[in-house]
């Protein structure tokens, strides 16, 4: 098991079929790795994030929300 730096959660908007979608994003720890909400925005990370709706499968989608999860609900 790797050890995590931090865990959050993302609420995404689908483009295609207009509904949030709710999507878990774990950072593995490193040097470098966001360990909150601002430093994971700075790192760049969600610009490369991968998304694809379950719903209606599209792959674009805008980031609405972005919160921490703490470290006891992993
Ligand atoms: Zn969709």
């Amino acid at each position: 098991m790797s050890a995590l730096a931090a865990s959050f959660k993302m609420v995404i908007r689908c483009h295609n079929c207009r509904k949030d979608v709710v999507q878990r994003l774990d950072v593995p720890a490193a040097e470098d790795a966001p360990t909150c909400v601002d430093e994971l925005v700075e790192s760049g990370a969600l610009s490369q994030l991968r998304f694809h709706c379950p719903r209606c499968e599209g792959m674009i989608g805008s980031v609405r929300a972005v919160s921490e999860v703490s470290a006891q609900m992993a």
